[in-house]
C-alpha cells in the first residue's frame, strides 16, 4: 500500500477517478500534472494541496500561476514540468493518465527515479514498449497496469509461471458500432462515435474504441507488459464488459477476471497492490445480468484498424510508434470534422506505407517517428 502519489493527467477521466480513489484510500497527492484545463486543476489543487503542479501548455501555466499566487504551490510548465511532477519527492507511485505519447518522457524519468508506475497511458508502451520495460527491469521498478483489460491479465497471471501461458485473451466491448457494416460506418460523425455504451472515458480513447484501434493498441500494450508475442494474444468481442480479460494455460484451463465496468476498480487495485481494499464499485451479481455474458469474433472488415494494429505489432521496430502517432493526429482530425470515420484508418495506413523501418530503435528514433507520423497525417489530410 502506497501513501503518497504523483498524478499526471489529473483533469482527464482517469485522473479525476484517481483523485476520488486517492481520497477514499487516504493517499497524499504530492504532485498534479495537466494540459490546459486550469479551472478544474485549480479546484483539484486547492482540495488536494500538492507541493507541485505541472501545466503542460505554457500559456495556461502562466494563467494558472496568477490564479494560485495566494498559495505556496510550485507551478512548473511544459515537458520539463511534467518530468518534475513525475519525480516529486516522497512519492512511491506515479499514476500516468495523460493521453498520447506526451506521457513517454515523464514516465521514463519516473522509472529512472525508481518510482512504481500505475500506467494508464497506453500510448507510452505502444510507442516505446521495449525501451520502457527494459528500463523498468534495470531499475527494478514495477509497472502496474490501470487499463482494465491489463489489470485483469495482471491478476490472472499473478500465481502462474510464464511458461505455462498458452495465450492471453483480451476482451473488447465492440464499441458503439458493434454489428455495423461499412456502409453505415462511413457516415459516422464524431458525436455518434463519442457515445460509448459501457464505459465513460475521455474523447481520444472513446474514438479509439469506436474504430477498435483501442484494442490494437491494447494488444501491443499487453505484449510489452507481459512479454508475450502478438501471435499469443487473442481478441474476443464481449459486449457486456463484465469479463475484463482472460488467460488460457497449457492445459486449456482459462482464468478470467470479472467485475462491473468501472475504472475505479483497476485504479484502486494499482494503488493498493498487492493488497485489496473495499471499493465503491458495486458487487457483481451474475444472476442479475439481463443479457447474460456473450462472446463473438471481431469484425476485421468493418474495423480495419484492428487488423492493421495486429500486423504492426508483428512488424515491430518503429512501426508501432508511427501507427500510434498517426492515429493520435487522425483522431484529432476526425473530431475536428476534417476527415471521416474511415479517414482514420486511411491516414494511419498511409503513414505506415511511407516508413522505412528501423530495427531496435533508440528513444530518439521512436520520438521522431511519432512526430513525423503526426506531421504526415496533418499535412496530407488536415490541410484546410
Ligand atoms: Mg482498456
Amino acid at each position: 500500500m502506497k501513501n503518497a502519489i504523483s498524478l499526471l493527467g489529473s483533469t482527464g477521466s482517469i485522473g479525476r477517478q484517481t483523485l476520488e480513489t486517492a481520497e477514499l484510500l487516504g493517499l497524499r497527492v504530492r504532485s498534479l500534472g495537466a494540459n490546459k484545463n486550469i479551472k478544474l486543476l485549480e479546484a483539484q489543487m486547492r482540495r488536494f494541496k500538492p507541493d507541485i503542479v505541472a501545466v503542460f501548455d505554457n500559456d495556461s501555466a502562466r494563467d494558472f500561476k496568477t490564479r494560485v499566487r495566494d498559495t505556496d504551490v510550485r507551478v512548473v510548465a511544459g515537458i520539463d514540468g511534467l518530468v518534475e511532477a513525475a519525480c516529486a519527492d516522497g512519492v512511491s507511485t506515479v499514476v500516468t493518465a495523460v493521453v498520447g505519447t506526451i506521457g513517454l518522457i515523464p514516465t521514463l524519468a519516473a522509472i529512472e527515479q525508481g518510482r512504481t508506475i500505475a500506467l494508464a497511458n497506453k500510448e507510452t508502451l505502444v510507442c516505446a514498449g521495449s525501451l520502457v520495460m527494459k528500463t523498468a527491469k534495470e531499475r527494478g521498478t514495477a509497472i502496474i497496469p490501470v487499463d482494465s483489460e491489463h489489470s485483469a491479465l495482471f491478476q490472472c497471471l499473478k500465481a502462474e509461471k510464464p511458461e505455462h501461458v498458452k495465450r492471453l485473451i483480451l476482451t473488447a466491448s465492440g464499441g458503439p458500432f458493434r454489428g455495423w457494416g461499412r456502409d453505415r460506418l462511413t457516415k459516422v460523425t464524431p458525436e455518434m462515435a463519442l457515445r460509448h455504451p459501457n464505459w465513460s472515458m475521455g474523447r481520444k480513447i472513446t474514438i479509439d474504441s469506436a474504430t477498435m484501434m483501442n484494442k490494437g493498441l491494447e494488444l501491443i500494450e499487453a505484449m510489452h507488459l507481459f512479454d508475450v508475442p502478438p501471435e499469443k494474444i487473442g481478441i474476443v468481442v464481449h459486449p457486456e464488459s463484465v469479463v475484463h480479460s482472460m488467460v488460457e494455460f497449457n492445459d486449456n484451463s482459462v482464468i478470467a477476471q470479472l467485475a462491473q465496468p468501472d475504472m475505479c476498480l483497476p485504479i484502486q487495485y494499482a494503488l493498493t497492490y498487492p493488497e485489496r481494499r473495499a471499493s465503491l464499485v458495486d458487487s457483481l451479481d451474475l444472476t442479475k445480468l439481463i443479457s447474460g455474458l456473450t462472446f463473438e469474433e471481431p469484425d476485421f472488415d468493418a474495423f480495419p484498424c484492428l487488423r492493421l494494429a495486429i500486423e504492426t505489432a508483428q512488424t515491430g521496430g518503429i512501426a508501432p510508434a508511427v501507427m500510434n502517432g498517426a492515429n493520435e493526429a487522425a483522431v484529432e482530425l476526425f473530431l475536428a470534422g476534417k476527415i471521416g470515420f474511415y479517414g482514420i484508418y486511411e491516414s494511419v495506413s498511409a503513414a505506415l506505407d511511407k516508413i522505412t523501418n528501423i530495427e531496435n530503435p533508440s528513444l530518439e528514433d521512436l520520438m521522431s517517428a511519432d512526430i513525423e507520423a503526426k506531421r504526415f497525417v496533418i499535412e496530407s489530410r488536415g490541410a484546410p
